[in-house]
């Protein structure tokens, strides 16, 4: 398979399983070559979830293997909106990039408000009928 039909995201499973097949390796193998547990081998391929440093690992050792380099290899995947992203997008340690914790920030920031006006609305009504009472 040449790198022109390398997929540019392939699921964590696909490229453990296929460095596995094509190396002979088996978990302790992998556990070995990524610095971790076979149980944790076992739980990327059976979830997909790998944390942002390991997936880099596999992504860069995947697309060796495949004498290419990792095309998104100055890049993070952002878990919000699932765009490859380059990394001063994000701030450090976030998993999502700026534009999603913004847009984020003002959806909590409008129903904060909603629901201020909403409370200032009934404390008003309360007001009002108490002194006209
Ligand atoms: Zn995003």
């Amino acid at each position: 398979m040449g790198a022109a039909e390398l997929s540019d995201d392939p699921g964590v499973a696909e490229m453990i399983q296929w460095i596995a097949d094509r190396y002979d390796m088996n978990k302790a193998d992998l556990a070995r070559m990524f610095q971790t547990t076979q149980s944790t081998i076992h739980y990327w391929i059976r979830t997909g979830r790998i944390s942002y440093r390991n997936l880099r690992k596999l992504r860069s050792s995947y697309y060796y293997l495949h004498n290419t380099r990792d095309p998104h290899g100055d890049e993070r995947k952002c878990d919000e909106c699932g765009q490859w992203r380059r990394l001063p997008r994000f701030r450090v340690g976030k998993a999502i990039c700026r534009e999603c914790e913004n847009a984020k920030t003002l959806q909590h920031y409008r129903e904060n408000r909603e629901s201020e006006l909403r409370r200032r609305k009934a404390k008003n009504w309360y007001n009002r009928s108490a002194t006209a009472g």
